[in-house]
Formats: C-alpha cells, sequence, structure tokens
C-alpha cells in the first residue's frame, strides 16, 4: 500500500554512509521496542480480565507494527536573488535521487555523503512530493493510525510552500494539506465517518487558535490514563467538503499574517499545527452480546480514530541569527525553546537513551504520539541550494539523519462506540414499554366493549323475551274473551229462541210436534258446541305449540348468554397473560441493563489495564501480577468500579454467568469466561466461585472448547483458583492436570501456555499432589512447554519445577524419608533445567537455581546431577549468583553433600 516499506521496521537501509551505518544496532532496538510493547500486551490480557483486551485484545489485533520515521530531502531552486549573488559558484548540496544519496559539499575537493529516504531535487513536483511523502500517512490515517507529517529547515527553504500552499491560482501548486484533506473527504463515507480539523499556531511557548484569534492562551490537557493530548480550548471544526476546508486554511493563513505582523514576529519564528481528526466506523465487525430470552443480538459499534497531523515548524536557524531582530536574548531563547528541544527529543529518541525530555516544551508535548509513540511519521527536510547557507544546510541534514533513527510503534485505536449502543439500548427499552402499554389498553379497551357489548344483548334479549310473552298472553287473553261472549251470545239466542218456541206450542197446542221438534233442535245445538269445543281445543293446542316454542327460544338466549360469560372470561385470561409478560419483559430490561452495566464495566477495565500496560514495566511472573491488579481496583476509581462489581453480581448473579459458559453463542461464552476470570482475580470472590461450580465449569470448558481465546482465558482464571490449597485439590480431583496438559499440547499462544503453565506451577507447589501430578502427566506438560521460548512461559515452567523440588525437598528434611530419586528427573527436566541455569532472564534464573538447590538436598540425585553438569551450576551459583541467600544455600548444600564432596575432591577441586 505505501510506498515507503514503513512496516518494514527495522532499518536496514544506511543511516548515512558518514555515520556507521550500524544495522545490528538498529534492529536489536527495534527489537527491543517490540518486546516493550508485546510486554504490555502480556501485562493487559494476563489477568484474563473482562476487558482484556477488550477494547484491544477482543476487537482487533492489537499488535503494533514498528515503522520508523521515514525522512526526505526537498532541494528548493535557486531564487532570483541567489540567481545574480550565486552566480559564480556551485550549489553547495548534490542530490544523486536514484541512490538515495545527498552530497554536501565541504570543499572544492571533499564532500560527505548522506541516504535519505527519498530525495525530492528541485524539479520535483508538489504533486510527487506529496505522493513520496505524505500519501502513506494519509493511507494509514484513513486505515485508524495517528499520522504526522512535518517540515524542518531554515526560514525560505520552502516548508510553507510544501505544506500549506492552496494552489488556487494554479491546482498542480497545491500542498500536502489541501490534497490530503482531498483525499481522506474522498475516501471517508459522510453516514458513518467524521472529519474535523483544528488549526493553531505555537510562538513563544504559547498556544494560538488561527481559527479565533482572539483565543491565544489555550492550554495542553494530557489524559492521565494514557497520555493523549488534546487542546480543548482549541475550536474544532466538522469539514464536510473541501471548499469549505480550504476556506478555513485562507482564514487561519490569513490570521497568522495579522497575528505575527502585531506581535512585530514574522510567521518563520511561529509553529503552524493542522490537527485532522478522523473518526470512521469499522463495517463488519461488532462486539455482540445477546440476551437469550429475545434471541437478539445487540451490537456495539466499533470505531477507529485517527489524528493526522502536519507541521509546518518555525526556522531551524540558530538563535544568535534570529535574536537580531529586536528580541531580548531570552525572547529569543523562548522562540525557540519548542525547536530545540524538538532535537534534545529526537537524538534521545535516536540514541536509545533512557530518558526522553518530551516535557521541555509544548512543541515536543504536542508531538509526543509522532517521535517514539504509535503514529506514522514523515519528515520533510527542507534546503537551498546557496553556498552561503552551507553550514545552516549541513546542520537541516544532521537533524534528517539523526529523525530517521526514530522508531515509532504503529497502533490503531479501535473502541467500542458504547455511547451509540447505550443509545440504542435506551431506545429499543423506550420501544418495548410503549408496545407494551399500547398492547395493555388495547386489550383492556376490546375487554370493556365486549362486556358492554354482552350486557346490551342479554338486556335486549330479555326484553324482547318479554315482550313476545306479554303479547301473547293479551292475544290469548283476547281470545278467550272472543269465544265467552260468543258462547254467550250463541246461548243467549238459544235461550230466546227456546222461549219463542214455547209460547208458540202453548198457541198451537200441539203436543207431539213440539217435542220432536224441541229435540231437532237440541240435537243441532250440540253438534255446534261440539264443533265448537274442537275449534277451542284446536286452539288451547296451537297455544301450548306456541309457549314450547317460546320456551325453547328462552333456553336458546341462555344458552348465548353463558357463551358470551365464557368468552369474558377468557379475555380475562388473556389480560392476565398480557401482565405475566410484562413481567417477563420487565425481567429482561434488568438484564440488559446488567449487560450494559458489564460493558462499561469492560471498558473501565480494558482503559486500566491499557494504563497498566502503559505505566507498569515488563513482569514475567504471574503471582505478581494479581496482587497488582487487585490493589488497582479499589485505589484507583475509589468504591464506583467495586460497586459497579457487586452490582453485576447481584443484577446477573454468579449463576447466570456461570449458566452462560455453556451457552451456544461463542462471543457469549468468551465474554462470560473473560468475566468469570475476572472475578477469579478477586480472592474474595474465588470461594463462591467454586462454591457455585464455576471450577468444574471453566474445565468443562477446556475440555469443549477449541477456541484459543476461550483456552487463554479459562486457563488464567483456573491458574487464580489454583492459589488456593482446597481448588488445588479439587482441580486435581476433577481431572485437571490431563486436561491443563492437553490444552498445553494444543495451544500456540505464548499467553495461554503461560497461563496454562502458570496453573500447573501453583498445583506443583502442594505437598500433597505431588505424586498424583506427576502419574498424571503434570511434569512432562510443564517440559513440553518450553517448546515455546517465550521468556514468560519458561518463567512458569521454571516456577512449578522450582515448587516442585521445593516440596520434595521438605518431605526429605521434615519426614525424614530417605528419599528416592526426584521425580523431576526422573521425568527428564535435568537437561532443561542445567541448560536454563543461567538464563539472562532474572525471574527464569532465580527459579531454577532454588529448584538446583532443593534437587541437590536429596543424595538419591547427585549421580544424576554430577553426569547432568548439575553440579558446576551449582559451584557457579554458590560463587557468583547476586542473591545472597540463594549464594549461601548453595555453598552450605554443596558443602554437606558426600557426593559431592566427593566428586569435587576427585576433580581435585579445592571447595570450601
Ligand atoms: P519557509 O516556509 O520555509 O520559510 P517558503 O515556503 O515561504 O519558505 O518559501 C520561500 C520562498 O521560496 C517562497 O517565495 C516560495 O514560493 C519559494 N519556494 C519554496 N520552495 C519552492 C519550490 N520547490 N519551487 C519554487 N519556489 C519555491
Ligand atoms: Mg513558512
Amino acid at each position: 500500500m505505501s510506498s515507503f516499506s514503513y512496516r518494514n521496521g527495522i532499518t536496514s537501509k544506511g543511516v548515512g554512509v558518514k555515520f556507521d551505518n550500524n544495522s545490528s544496532k538498529s534492529s536489536s532496538s527495534s527489537f527491543k521496542s517490540k518486546v516493550q510493547s508485546t510486554g504490555s500486551g502480556i501485562r493487559r490480557s494476563s489477568t484474563g480480565s473482562v476487558g482484556g483486551g477488550g477494547g484491544g485484545g477482543s476487537t482487533k489485533d492489537d499488535s503494533a507494527v514498528s515503522g520508523r520515521v521515514r525522512v526526505a530531502v526537498r532541494l528548493r531552486p535557486r531564487n532570483a536573488e541567489e540567481m545574480v549573488a550565486d552566480a559564480d559558484f556551485a550549489d553547495c548540496v548534490e542530490l544523486q535521487p536514484e541512490v538515495k544519496r545527498l552530497k554536501i559539499r565541504k570543499n572544492n575537493w571533499d564532500s560527505d555523503t548522506y541516504e535519505f529516504d527519498e530525495l525530492l531535487t528541485e524539479f520535483a513536483s508538489q504533486k510527487r512530493v506529496y505522493e513520496v511523502v505524505a500519501k502513506p500517512v494519509v493511507e494509514s490515517v484513513l486505515d485508524g493510525y495517528n499520522g504526522t507529517i512535518m517540515a524542518y529547515g531554515q526560514t525560505g527553504t520552502g516548508k510553507t510552500y510544501t505544506l500549506g500552499r492552496l494552489g488556487e491560482e494554479d491546482t498542480a501548486g497545491r500542498g500536502i494539506m489541501v490534497r490530503a484533506l482531498e483525499d481522506i473527504l474522498a475516501e471517508i463515507s459522510p453516514e458513518t465517518d467524521a472529519v474535523s480539523v483544528s488549526y493553531f499556531q505555537l510562538y513563544m511557548e504559547t498556544i494560538q487558535d488561527l481559527l479565533d484569534p482572539a483565543n491565544d492562551n489555550i492550554s495542553i490537557m494530557e489524559d492521565p490514563r494514557n497520555g493523549d493530548v488534546s487542546l480543548p480550548g482549541v475550536n474544532l471544526v466538522d469539514i464536510r467538503d473541501q471548499n469549505s476546508f480550504v476556506e478555513l486554511l485562507r482564514i487561519g493563513e490569513a490570521h497568522r499574517f495579522a497575528a505575527n505582523t502585531k506581535l512585530n514576529t514574522e510567521s518563520s519564528r511561529s509553529h503552524a499545527i493542522l490537527m485532522v481528526h478522523v473518526k470512521r466506523s469499522v463495517k463488519g465487525k461488532n462486539s455482540s452480546l445477546s440476551s437469550e430470552s429475545t434471541g437478539k443480538t445487540l451490537k456495539a459499534p466499533i470505531v477507529r480514530k485517527s489524528k493526522l497531523v502536519i507541521v509546518d515548524l518555525a526556522g531551524s536557524e540558530r538563535v544568535e541569527k534570529s535574536g537580531s531582530e529586536g528580541h531580548t536574548f531570552e525572547e529569543a531563547k523562548s522562540i525557540n525553546l519548542s525547536l530545540s528541544a524538538l532535537g534534545k527529543c529526537i537524538n534521545a529518541l535516536a540514541e536509545n537513551s533512557a530518558h526522553v525530555p518530551v516535557r521541555d516544551s509544548k512543541l515536543t508535548r504536542l508531538l509526543r504520539d509522532s517521535f517514539g509513540g504509535t503514529a506514522r511519521t514523515s519528515l520533510i527536510i527542507t534546503i537551498g541550494p546557496s553556498p552561503r547557507h552551507r553550514g545552516e544546510t549541513a546542520s537541516t541534514i544532521m537533524f534528517g539523519q539523526r529523525a530517521m533513527k526514530v522508531e515509532n510503534m504503529l497502533k490503531i485505536k479501535e473502541e467500542f462506540d458504547y455511547k451509540s449502543l447505550s443509545r440504542k439500548l435506551d431506545v429499543q427499552l423506550d420501544k418495548l414499554i410503549a408496545e407494551h402499554e399500547r398492547q395493555q389498553k388495547a386489550f383492556q379497551d376490546e375487554v370493556e366493549r365486549i362486556t358492554l357489548e354482552a350486557q346490551k344483548r342479554v338486556a335486549e334479549a330479555e326484553r324482547n323475551y318479554a315482550d313476545a310473552l306479554e303479547k301473547e298472553k293479551l292475544k290469548y287473553q283476547k281470545d278467550y274473551a272472543d269465544s265467552i261472549k260468543k258462547l254467550e251470545e250463541q246461548w243467549a239466542a238459544k235461550q230466546e229462541k227456546h222461549g219463542h218456541r214455547k209460547v208458540k206450542v202453548g198457541q198451537a197446542d200441539d203436543g207431539i210436534d213440539q217435542k220432536s221438534n224441541s229435540e231437532l233442535s237440541t240435537s243441532g245445538e250440540v253438534a255446534e258446541i261440539k264443533k265448537t269445543l274442537q275449534n277451542e281445543t284446536l286452539l288451547r293446542k296451537a297455544a301450548e305449540a306456541e309457549v314450547n316454542n317460546l320456551r325453547n327460544q328462552l333456553i336458546q338466549w341462555k344458552k348465548a348468554e353463558a357463551a358470551r360469560n365464557a368468552e369474558i372470561s377468557n379475555l380475562h385470561k388473556l389480560v392476565e397473560d398480557e401482565a405475566h409478560q410484562k413481567a417477563t419483559l420487565e425481567e429482561e430490561i434488568a438484564i440488559l441493563r446488567s449487560q450494559l452495566l458489564q460493558i462499561s464495566f469492560e471498558a473501565d477495565q480494558t482503559r486500566r489495564n491499557l494504563d497498566i500496560g502503559r505505566n507498569g514495566e515488563l513482569s514475567g511472573s504471574l503471582d505478581s501480577l494479581i496482587p497488582q491488579v487487585k490493589h488497582q481496583q479499589p485505589k484507583d476509581s475509589g468504591d464506583g468500579e467495586k460497586g459497579s462489581m457487586v452490582k453485576l453480581f447481584e443484577q446477573v448473579g454468579l449463576h447466570k454467568i456461570l449458566s452462560l459458559l455453556e451457552s451456544e453463542d461463542a462471543d457469549i461464552r468468551i465474554h462470560a469466561v473473560k468475566v468469570v476470570a475476572n472475578l477469579a482475580a478477586e480472592e474474595s470472590n474465588q470461594e463462591k466461585i467454586v462454591e457455585a461450580g464455576g471450577l468444574t465449569s471453566l474445565l468443562t470448558l477446556l475440555r469443549s472448547s477449541n477456541d484459543e481465546t476461550i483456552h487463554r482465558v479459562a486457563a488464567g482464571a483456573i491458574a487464580n483458583l489454583a492459589m488456593n490449597e482446597i481448588n488445588q485439590e479439587l482441580i486435581m480431583s476433577q481431572g485437571g492436570i490431563s486436561l491443563l496438559s492437553l490444552t498445553a499440547a494444543n495451544a500456540e499462544d505464548p499467553q495461554t501456555l503461560r497461563m496454562v503453565a502458570g496453573a500447573i506451577a501453583n498445583l506443583c507447589g502442594n505437598d500433597k499432589l505431588q505424586v498424583k501430578l506427576r502419574a498424571e502427566g503434570g511434569i512432562r506438560a510443564l517440559l513440553g512447554m518450553v517448546r515455546c521460548r517465550h521468556p514468560d512461559v519458561l518463567a512458569q515452567v521454571a516456577r512449578g519445577i522450582a515448587n516442585f523440588a521445593k516440596c520434595e525437598s521438605r518431605a526429605i528434611s521434615t519426614q525424614g524419608t530417605k528419599a528416592g530419586k526426584s521425580l523431576l528427573i526422573e521425568d527428564g527436566t535435568l537437561p532443561w533445567i542445567v541448560q536454563n541455569a543461567n538464563n539472562e532472564a532474572s525471574p527464569i534464573r532465580r527459579h531454577i537455581e532454588l529448584a538446583l538447590c532443593h534437587l541437590a538436598q536429596a543424595e538419591a540425585n547427585a549421580k544424576d546431577m554430577i553426569n547432568g553438569g548439575a553440579l558446576w551450576e551449582l559451584v557457579r551459583i554458590s560463587r557468583d549468583c547476586s542473591r545472597e541467600d540463594i549464594r549461601t544455600l548453595a555453598y552450605r548444600t554443596l558443602k554437606s553433600s558426600p557426593s559431592f564432596q566427593a566428586e569435587l575432591k576427585r576433580l581435585r577441586i579445592d571447595y570450601g
């Protein structure tokens, strides 16, 4: 990607013919800085903390890349004045770009030659300068690294021309600032990314905002946690398009000019600094944590924040010269304080000296990350051709040469966008609550509506029925009354007829006729009555049928009502279900809250671990790490952090966390095991974890998981738990040794091996477990891990061996048993022990020295030790060891062993 091979951190290329091209030195220095940086990485993940690189480790390989400061030289063409004044003289320098060499003339016969990363002749175009010097840095910034582009040189040699030209009259003349922003704006996506700039100048240790010149006493803030510097007082302007940026540069330039006129100075005395902040979200990369009950996954977006710093330095000419412009000497010193401090820092870095005087000036504080930090840095050295300035030009070149030796460790800074995750969760929470409330209201309304409807219908049915009944009753009463009336009428008519006839009979006096006539009419009446009766019967039957019918209808209505009641009770049940669901949702919300808490806890943890990594020095021993972390917690942030831990416990519950270890989702498993590991680092939690079955879960995880991160973190947790004697027995009884051995055999990551070795080393210190540990292959597993040459792993192996040997020698002294040969020797550790007895890493050496002394306590070991060369190591230890106690122990041991004494005598070595 870059045309400079930055990643090739080891400077194989010459640092100047004039200087020793000491490639062995430069490679060793780059090696050194690499070790330091991985050292801090180790520290970060060593306790298996939740964040254990949470910010770093789990989200992104935080392996730093070594990158040397790249230096290019640009020669300005002769200007009009030089054309005349130097007409008879040759240029003081000669550039050979094809071999990347520069010659500076000492006199007519002699010249010095220097090599640089790039040489840009007076014909080099602005475009080429940008591509060679700045573009790789800009691309790095887009990838998430910090970047610096800085111009250094005498006034008038083209620093501002190179960096700051706007090129409005001619686009080919545009300088690095304009081109860099153009590339950045073209690359980022406006929806997810953001660019903002600030532009300020530093003059006589005072910082003035070039976008708001009234703001002229800005202070530098340093983040105590990571040493990041920032200028909270300076204007930070969001940039969306190129035009607004160019406008901004123009305003800044005008202010720079005006301010310097007012102060009666020149811009050549001030440093102008453009800071471009780029924030990009990393696509396709998320931390995910899911809540089981919803199965939904919440994503914490990851953002990369990087900073491009473009520095147009003040002129590099010496104080004596520049002091001639009406300044007192004190002023003149102050003017160049920053520049000379920069020179001192670069010298210190180039020489790898222990102290770099970063705090001496504001400029060096601002550029802390650019030299010896994590930024990718390009320096452009500008020089003029005039032989009159040969001295100045030579010293400028020497500055460039020294800067080439500065090694940076490039690092991407990625972080979870916790704020946006939190916002997302809040919105989701609000939505859930609102939706729930809406549903509940809708249900209540529905139930109310149906109840009303049912009541209405029942009332209507009852009314209808009553009406119908009344109607029927009236109708029958009427019919009945009618029938009676009719009968009465008939009766009356018959009576009348009867009376009439009697009169007639009396009149006619005809007896026989009278009788037959009366019989005749009576039989007719009877027939009529019968008929009426029949009618009546029919009518009654019809009425009965009607009554039955109505009765049926009533039954039907009653049934319908019962159905309605059932429906109402159904709805009641639904309401109850809803209430239940609400409770579940609320529970879930609580879980989400606790997860949020966990994330912020992880973030804090990461931050803290990063701090430890940065501030502390490399420490190899697991035991020395744990207390460190333990102390850090309560001290730093008071009870807040501890409080959040306790809260996490309360809200989520240990059992819940442990159950997450068996989650289907690998991410959750990793999160969970980190939480457990982190808890296990606190002694006060260990008992609870073991009681809740955490140890068994961790061992199961070693067996069932193939994930190296899980292995590493789980082994770290087990190592912490294995500090306690009861737990050591538990680990053994649950087959821990064979699991740890298996993990060790399959692991490649030195950190995993270190954790496993640490765990076994702890077990080695338990007198009761010696035989079993050995029988299950614990010693062989330890020995197997020395294939990884990482000093931290070796230190743990050595510690394990020392612990084991100590237990063996203790057994001899307390039980007075006639000891057999050491199991360590039986298992073949002696050659490695002898080989590393004088290891340059002191933790390894100390443990082995102790192990040798312990082994030498048993006469049964003497023969093997003599044959294996261990005797010589013991002699050496007894003479040279810097620790007096060990030296004395070795001496006494040698003196008291008849076998060793005999051997020394045989070899005619006078010992004693
Ligand atoms: P500095 O910022 O180092 O003091 P300037 O950038 O102001 O120097 O340059 C001094 C003069 O030289 C300006 O007039 C500038 O236009 C001219 N100049 C500098 N570099 C070049 C170059 N590479 N080609 C042409 N002119 C240049
Ligand atoms: Mg300038």
